[in-house]
């Protein structure tokens, strides 16, 4: 069987990876000690928040078919939310997620997405790929520490476009491109309360201000959690003021939402921050993926098309499609 490398377990590489596994023999290599990637969920006993993506709202039917089977085990939900657009410090627009329409989360946690996907593969986790190397017909991997990872016939990048740029060879046709793709950031605010705050919403978008949106976590099916908020920071914003002190940020993200929504959010009684150095970007034109079967490397992510759940899912639902033709037609 075709011995195949997957380097990243977010959506994309999980993906990838589902599809692939019947006909390959595929290893997944993680960084963090968990999988998921930016589909992630932050506990801070008794709170717990979605720190990355909040929810997402499938489109094309390759995704809701995807999904159905997580549906029906209910790791996945709909989120049925009030949400309003806040524009001048008013509520502009106001509407209701119903199941008509639905805006799903992972349950009990966003990440439980990437634990159900990655429960019928070969994860290991906690390791950094640092580098890659051509060996006659495969692929050597090696870890920070100069440790060989294996021996592979293909190499699959299911990554955020700069870190994938540490890995490439510069040979490859594609890594010009990926140099160029410059990712967005975002600060987000995790803020827990021992009472409720009386908020006309559970999920807000803010126009022209520093915070661009806002959740009430608490309030996500399958969580028992006291009152807890999240708000992120407009990606322009957080751009700019990426190396800035994160207790300023804290307190300045914090003080601004606190005037959007009239409640002084400084009395949380959990506070904290996380700084996203990659964490999405708007809409690009071009193929969803990338794949060289004379060097048998293939590279898929969000980025390829736009930073949000379901692109990444396109994109390695894509790169799987192809390598399967390939490795059929042998
Ligand atoms: C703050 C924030 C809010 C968001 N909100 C939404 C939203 O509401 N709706 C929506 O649809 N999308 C949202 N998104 C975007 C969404 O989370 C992403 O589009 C999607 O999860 C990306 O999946 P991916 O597989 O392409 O990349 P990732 O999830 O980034 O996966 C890449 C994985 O590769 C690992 N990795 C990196 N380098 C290495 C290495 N050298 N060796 C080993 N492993 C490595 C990383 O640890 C990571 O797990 C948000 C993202 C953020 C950060």
């Amino acid at each position: 069987m075709t011995k195949i490398a997957l380097i990243g377990a977010g959506l994309s590489g999980l993906t990838a990876a589902t599809l692939l596994k019947d006909h390959a023999e595929i290893t997944l290599f993680e960084k963090s000690r968990g999988v998921g990637g930016r589909m992630a969920t932050r506990r801070a006993d008794p709170y717990a928040f979605d720190h990355g993506a909040s929810f997402f709202h499938p489109k094309t039917d390759a995704f809701k078919k995807f999904l159905a089977p997580l549906i029906a085990e209910d790791v996945v939900q709909p989120w049925e939310a009030r949400f309003v657009e806040i524009e001048n410090r008013h509520i502009k627009s106001q509407q209701l997620w119903t199941a008509a329409h639905p805006h799903y989360v992972g349950v009990p946690g966003m990440n439980a997405v990437g634990k159900y996907l990655g429960q019928s593969l070969t994860v290991k986790t906690g390791l950094h790929v640092h580098a890659l190397a051509k060996t006659g017909d495969g692929w050597s991997l090696q870890d920070e520490q100069g440790h060989i990872l294996g021996a592979y016939d293909w190499v699959l990048c299911a990554l955020p476009a700069e870190q994938a740029t540490a890995l490439l060879p510069p040979s490859l046709p594609l890594s010009a491109d990926v140099k160029a793709v410059k990712m967005q950031g975002c600060f987000t605010v995790m803020l827990g309360f021992s009472q409720a705050l009386p908020l006309p919403f559970e999920a807000a978008l803010i126009h022209g201000e520093d915070v661009a949106r806002v959740s009430v976590e608490s309030s996500k099916p399958g969580r028992s959690d006291p009152f807890c908020l999240l708000l992120h920071a407009n990606s322009a914003w957080a751009d700019a003021h990426m190396e800035d002190d994160r207790a300023q940020i804290l307190t300045h993200l914090c003080a601004e939402a606190s005037a959007i929504l009239g409640q002084d959010l400084s009395k949380a009684d959990h506070q904290a921050l996380h700084r996203w150095r990659y964490a999405s970007l708007e809409k690009q034109e071009g193929a969803p993926y990338f794949i060289d079967a004379a060097a048998k490397i293939g590279v898929c992510g969000d980025w390829f098309l736009q930073g949000r759940v379901e692109a990444a899912f396109t994109s390695g639902m894509h790169l799987a499609h192809d390598l399967l033709e390939k490795l059929r037609h042998g």
